[in-house]
């Protein structure tokens, strides 16, 4: 018999944090809490394989589940002393949903399920509060009204603002049980009217409705489409769980609250969330009241933090936080009921966190001794690290503050204000920067949050979706800046004086809060403190060298400040395009005799030498990789008729005659045409003249600084070793040539770059002649595939989005196919070469995921672009934590 029920809490517990596949995230957290000794409700887990089950068998249950889940309901009964539907002493449960990863705002829930006309009666004689009781039954009628029974949710809050303007109160807890039984009636009526039902007063029947729309929902659109953000499978499915219900709105002693055992900005380890005093769960994440912080010493003079305000249930949770800590190893986000001054443990996870937090509590926690330093390495997202890299406000910019919210996720960054998600998509998508300024964000915005630069919101905390949703995505986020009003209608937002309308720009500073009119310059960020603590230990694990592809000076500083080892790419064609150079670089490619060309090749000569002298002097001793020419010659053509008047002074000869070289240059699919070395064998005195510069400015920059310089020169685009033969042959007789002339020799090396597939088949016999190979992953993408790189973006987006790619090929490296080629190429030219250098410089370079592919593969280094270096750094020492992990437990 197949166990699809698991109980937790009231003394058995069936499950644990290990099973998280099959109870999701917040059923295994749950029965573990409960079996380390927590004060966790009594309830039970129904499992993701119902869920699974419940859709292959079209939306039907196991036959055995009914009896599995009123054995299970038993046991809450007998645990808290309440019956579930007792007139008397009813149990009431709640009803949530939980994957294996949280899904925040995607799933929903039902709480005070069991109440009726009846039971509600009983709640109010066992309570000795009918307005708590009836509050109760008309929050549970709304919850299911509109979760279960797909009412739209403002009927009723329609209704609840009606009743108040007619008893004249501003606030829910001046309404009186008499007052509560007069909306419940009403929340009745409306349900009625909106679906033709009644709604269902046998808790059983109310107990399945929630169940199952527990599980419609995981197919619901939202969820689909976070999934979707997530790279979630469906086939997942969700775990439901029932829960006995403690009241955090029982009165003043009660309360409810969300908070993180650090603080989830920055990392700080103090005790950071809020919570509110006679309020109901779902209050606090749905920023309707001001929520309260929990510590005295965050705490504003107007604010009433839990520290004082029910100092026992406070205390009782310290030593809870610090228990799931040392228990968890991590930072974790809970949420708690107080229900007359005692504790209820609801909800642990782990923690979101910017990158920041993660940064800093990974470095605090190996600290303290709670983790290892190589956990501290894995508990970083790579890719989070951009985050760090990016820009804060310039101090010293001129601003005119507009409002001020909460920093809740932090960074700066300016844009058109935008109020809905569907424009913010379409404005992004134009390639414009846009603010989405919402009162408040639902999962309907995620997409919109997504494709923006910043989020604002006008009302909620901390913990507010939009809060929360952008930490986990990176986007800087002000919420609840309550002094702008923002009207939709209007398309305007106004704060005091200002009236800004939509287009209009504004700047958001999510480590202050502060919302900023116009757009206010910004600072690179610092990399020290943490940032370079953390390096430091993923460069001593690391076995991945990491470079960075740079041609300008700029670049290579750059890429040397971000921790690179060295130039594993540098395209010799941007030195091309120089205002003083690309009239050089036309006379060479039209000239049509070789004396001409001679001539223009001459005057390149020494631009081309100090170009890789100042390389050279930047990298200081690291190896430098220096691609001669590769793009065919037609990107360089002039294409007004005054610059063709101007090239033919330059060269003696007639416009037509330049007219018909340039005709006679173009190509139908030029990618596939006259490029890399198949230039350098038609125009040897190209490639002669790039090897004499590069050799040149290594022999000066060695005398100058007394470094040993090992320039790389690499030969592009080579598909057959007869094409490297020819090509090395002329740059040996060049370095020879260089050699003589000066009287000296250095070391050097000659490879090739393999990025065709033919070069990765035959790349036994091209190690011959190479001294290293870098795989050009770009165009071994685009020629492994047959998908051009430059015209893909009309199609791959939608055979990413409907799984015919896993991911984009050109971001992560398509492992079975383009990685095959990759794994087969490393391995014939070693197969001739043991000491071959290996390594990559296309965008998988600096993609973590494909980091970690290449660290299986054994490749020597990885180039990525200079931002990427830290992110390419913690990548490869993760990548090669989880190599030696692998080959310690045999598979
Ligand atoms: C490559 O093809 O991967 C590469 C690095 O070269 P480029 O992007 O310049 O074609
Ligand atoms: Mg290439």
């Amino acid at each position: 018999m197949t166990k699809w029920v698991y109980s937790f809490g009231g003394g058995l517990n069936e499950g644990g944090a290990g099973m998280r596949n099959l109870l999701g995230g917040k059923g295994a957290n749950l029965a573990e809490m409960a079996s380390i000794g927590l004060p966790v409700p009594p309830g039970f887990t129904i499992t993701t394989e119902v869920c699974s089950a419940f859709y292959e068998n079209g939306n039907a249950y196991p036959d055995d589940l009914a009896g599995q889940v009123a054995t299970a309901l038993h046991r809450i009964e007998t645990a808290m002393g309440l019956t579930f539907g007792d007139a008397n002493a009813p149990l009431l449960v709640s009803v949530r949903s939980g994957a294996r990863v949280s899904m925040p705002g995607m799933m929903d829930t039902v709480l005070n399920l069991g109440l009726n006309d009846e039971t509600v009666e009983g709640l109010a004689r066992s309570s000795g509060d009918a307005r708590f009781a009836w509050d109760s039954y008309r929050r549970f009628i709304q919850m299911y009204g509109s979760v279960v029974m797909g009412v739209p949710h403002h009927r009723f809050e329609d209704l609840l603002e009606q009743s108040k303007r007619t008893l004249n109160v501003a606030d829910d807890t001046a309404i009186s049980a008499e007052s509560w039984r007069d909306v419940v009636e009403g929340y009745k009526e409306i349900v009625l009217r909106e679906t033709g039902k009644h709604f269902p007063a046998d808790p059983q029947a109310q107990l399945w409705g929630a169940v199952s729309a527990v599980f419609g929902s995981w197919m619901n659109p939202r969820a689909h489409t976070y999934r979707r953000l997530h790279d979630i499978p469906a086939n997942w499915g969700t775990a439901v769980n029932v829960q006995a219900m403690v009241f955090g709105n029982m009165g003043e002693d009660c309360a409810t609250g969300v908070c993180f055992t650090r603080d989830p900005s920055t990392g700080e380890n103090i005790f950071y969330g809020e919570y509110l005093v006679n309020a109901q769960g779902e209050d606090v994440v749905a920023g309707i009241r001001t929520p309260q912080p929990m510590s005295a010493l965050r705490a504003a003079a107007e604010q009433r933090p839990m520290e004082i305000v029910l100092p026992e249930a406070y205390a009782e949770l310290l030593r809870v936080r610090d228990l799931l800590e040392k228990h968890y190893r991590d930072m974790q986000d809970i949420e708690f009921t107080v229900q007359s001054n005692t504790l209820y443990m609801l909800q642990t996870r782990t923690g979101k966190r910017t990158a920041a937090a993660a940064l800093k509590i990974a470095i605090d926690m190996a600290l303290e001794g709670l983790i290892t330093q190589e956990e501290a390495i894995q508990r970083v997202p790579p890719a989070s690290l951009d985050q760090l890299l990016h820009p804060t406000l310039d101090p010293n910019a001129e601003r005119t503050q507009l409002a001020r919210g909460l920093p809740a996720s932090p960074g700066a960054a300016a844009g058109a204000i935008v109020f809905t998600a569907e424009e913010v998509e379409e404005r992004a998508a134009q390639g414009q920067d846009v603010i989405l300024v919402r009162i408040e964000t639902s999962p309907e915005d995620v997409h919109g949050m997504h494709a923006a630069r910043g989020v604002l919101t006008t009302r909620g905390g901390m913990t507010s979706h939009a809060a929360v949703v952008a930490r986990g995505m990176g986007r800087v986020c002000v919420a609840g800046a309550g002094s702008i009003h923002v009207d939709y209608k209007a398309q305007t937002l106004t704060a005091g004086s200002h009236v800004l309308k939509a287009g209009d720009w504004i700047t958001l500073d999510g480590g202050t809060g502060a919302v900023y009119v116009g757009k206010v310059a910004t600072i690179p960020p610092t990399l020290s403190g943490d940032f370079s603590t953390l390096m430091g230990w993923a460069d001593d694990v690391r076995r991945l060298r990491v470079r960075a592809n740079a041609e300008t000076p700029d670049d290579a500083e750059t890429a040397r400040k971000f921790g690179a080892e060295g130039i594993g790419l540098c395209r010799t064609e941007h030195m091309f395009f120089g205002p003083d150079r690309i009239g050089h670089v036309r006379q060479m490619i039209m000239a049509d005799e070789s004396e001409a060309r001679a001539r223009a090749i001459d005057a390149l000569l020494p631009f081309q030498r100090d170009d890789f002298a100042s390389l050279f002097r930047i990298m200081s001793g690291l190896p430098v990789t220096i691609r001669l020419l590769d793009p065919p010659l037609h990107e360089f053509l002039p294409h007004g008729e005054t610059e063709l008047v101007d090239i033919a002074k330059a060269l003696g000869q007639s416009v037509e005659a330049l007219r018909a070289r340039r005709a006679a240059l173009s190509e139908a699919n030029p990618m596939l045409g006259h490029r890399g070395c198949r230039l350098g064998i038609s125009y040897p005195e190209i490639y002669a003249m790039q090897v004499r510069a590069i050799m040149e400015a290594a022999i000066l920059v060695s005398r100058e600084t007394g470094e040993a310089i090992v320039p790389e020169i690499m030969i592009p685009l080579v598909g057959m070793k007869t094409e490297l033969d020819r090509t090395r042959k002329a740059a040996e007789d060049v370095v020879a040539a260089v050699f003589g002339e000066q009287g000296t020799t250095l070391e050097y090396l000659i490879g090739t770059m393999i990025e065709l597939p033919r070069a990765a088949i035959t790349a036994a016999q091209i190690a011959e002649v190479a001294d290293f190979f870098s795989f050009g992953t770009n165009d071994l993408t685009q020629t492994t595939l047959g998908l051009s790189r430059d015209d893909a973006g009309s199609f791959l987006p939608y055979y990413v989005d409907h799984g015919l790619l896993p991911k984009d090929p050109f971001v992560s490296i398509d492992r079975e196919g383009v990685g095959g080629l990759v794994r087969l190429g490393a391995e014939s030219g070693r197969s001739t070469k043991p000491s071959l250098k290996l390594g990559v410089c296309g965008e998988h370079g600096g993609d973590p995921d494909s980091i970690a592919f290449f660290e299986q593969v054994g490749l020597d280094y990885v180039s990525c672009s200079p931002f990427r270096v830290p992110v390419a750094r913690l990548a490869a020492a993760q990548a090669a934590l989880l190599r030696r992990k692998a080959a310690e437990v045999p598979a």
